[in-house]
């Protein structure tokens, strides 16, 4: 495995979550690594310092999904920010023969290769996290998305979205910066037909395995 195998990114593998796809019991693979720097990220670790999580072999993920898929009805693909592996559909066409169907999560600020992942039928559902208003993201981001490259991205996801609406859905966590216009005003980018989840935002227990899915998920369901 070379440092720019895909595999090199598994770093985490929860058995079932009973949440994560709600009505799907699943399995959840954590993808390190992420283009973005929120000051609010619940796993900050895996997403910018993969390399203190130990990996996952392939040869062990491949034997979990044939031992257990008949207890499963999905698996979670999240990260970190999987679209930003190279190599994704390598891992999602792996996953993908166990016959599960697959949800992937996503910031959707790399609209390219969710348009990829589309085009080859390897994902069920993308959950894609709509950080706030356009004009909120640098600082939402830790200045990694600017206004502009937050508009063009979603424009293009949002474009996608209308395309097949019953892939995509979006989700809004509630941190600190975001007031409820500014939730309504992400409530009123989305294409129509469309609703927003929200969820409550926690602060982050950094000190926590991050890899563990309890201690980066914020109050409520994520998924609908
Ligand atoms: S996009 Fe998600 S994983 Fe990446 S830094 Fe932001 S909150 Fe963390």
């Amino acid at each position: 495995m070379t440092k720019s195998d895909p595999w090199n990114h598994l770093r985490g593998l929860e058995p079932l979550s009973l949440c994560d796809w709600p009505g799907h019991p699943c399995c959840v693979v954590f993808l390190g690594g992420c283009n973005l720097r929120c000051p609010t990220c619940h796993n900050a670790t895996l997403a910018w310092d993969m390399q203190s999580q130990p990996v996952v072999p392939q040869p062990q993920l491949r034997s979990f999904l044939a031992q257990r898929k008949r207890w499963l009805s999905g698996i979670t693909v999240t990260g970190g920010e999987p679209t930003a592996v190279h190599g994704l559909g390598e891992i999602l066409h792996e996953l993908s023969l166990s016959g599960l169907p697959i949800k992937l999560d996503t910031n959707g600020m790399l609209p390219e290769a969710l348009e990829a992942i589309l085009a080859e039928g390897l994902v069920t559902r993308f959950a894609v996290d709509v950080k706030g208003p356009f004009a909120l993201y640098p600082a939402l981001t830790g200045g990694a998305v600017t206004e502009a490259a937050a508009r063009s991205n979603l424009t293009r996801v949002f474009a996608l979205a209308r395309t097949r609406p019953e892939a995509f859905l979006f989700r809004t966590t509630k941190v600190p910066l975001l007031s409820a216009d500014d939730i309504a005003a992400v409530r009123a980018l989305l294409p129509s037909g469309f609703s927003l989840t929200t969820q409550d935002y926690t602060a982050p227990r950094r000190s926590h395995a991050l890899t563990d899915s309890e201690a980066r998920r914020t109050a409520g369901n994520l998924v609908n």
